[in-house]
């Protein structure tokens, strides 16, 4: 094997529950940094307390637009990192800092706790609140066959990674800056590929969503354009590549983590 990946942690505004979905890997966590993943930054994990130059850097949370420490670190993250990732719904759309305030529904509220990509660009998103363990692990052994695999390593890594490099470049369908429901509609429930679990619904922050007969109907008037539904859509990063190369990229993983 190359050398490892070098990976830096910032931790902005959320819950942490990413950064125990991390370690929720357990003996799998230590595989990745025994064999591939050099941790260079991680308040939580590592001794270094500033953002390092890495090779990936994984942000939780959003970034609170009036804390200049956060908005600095954020940037500093962009400029040290090739790849930036953001990990969890907080980092990818706001979810419960800018949504929820005091109660069991979300609540549009804070408007000052931004999706990270409305600062700097990011080149990949791992949707989820909190993202499963294996998702995480995943997309780090990815991550590392894309930098340091073999030419056969490196297009599985692209096959898998590419639709969760579309995620931060969505928003298109309608103009809006962010994925949002008419996103929902063209690329998730006109493929047919809804399975009617009904997350985009209860994710949706003004009850702009809801389910008749398995399927999701959206009121486009009350759509502020969050990405909340997208984001939390387990399908909207379903890939046909993936599915073909299924077992090769099954096996790519499972065989790097032995
Ligand atoms: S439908 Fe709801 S969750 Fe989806 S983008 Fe619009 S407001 Fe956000
Ligand atoms: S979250 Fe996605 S898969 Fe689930 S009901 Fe909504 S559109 Fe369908």
């Amino acid at each position: 094997m190359a050398d490892k990946i070098t990976l830096g942690y910032t931790h902005l505004s959320g819950c942490t529950g990413c950064t125990v979905a991390l370690a929720d890997n357990y003996a799998g966590l230590l595989t990745l940094l025994d064999k591939y993943v050099d941790l260079k930054y991680m308040p939580t994990l590592a001794d270094a307390r500033h953002v390092q130059k890495v090779d990936v850097s994984f942000v939780e949370g959003s970034v609170c637009i009036n804390d200049k420490l956060a908005v600095e670190e954020l940037k500093e993250t962009r400029e040290k990192s090739t790849i930036v990732v953001a990990l969890g719904g907080c980092a990818c759309y706001g979810n419960i800092t800018r949504f929820c305030r005091g109660g069991q529904q979300n609540q549009p509220a804070q408007e000052a706790y931004l999706p990270i990509n409305e600062l700097v660009k990011v080149d990949v998103f791992i949707p989820g609140c909190a993202p499963t363990p294996q998702m995480i692990r995943n997309v780090a052994v990815m991550a590392y066959l894309l930098l340091k695999g073999t030419k056969e390593q490196k297009d599985l890594a692209t096959a898998f990674l590419k639709p969760l490099m579309a995620l931060p470049v969505q928003g298109t369908a309608c103009g809006a800056s962010t994925a949002c429901f008419c996103d929902l509609m063209t690329n998730v429930i006109d493929q047919g590929l809804c399975i009617g679990c009904g997350s985009c619904a209860a994710a949706c922050p003004v009850n702009a969503i809801t389910h008749e007969y398995g399927k999701p109907q959206g009121e486009r008037d009350l759509c502020i354009k969050c990405g909340a539904c997208y984001n939390q859509c387990p399908r909207s990063w379903f890939s046909f590549d993936v599915v073909e190369n299924y077992e090769a990229i099954n096996e790519a993983i499972m065989a790097a983590l032995q």
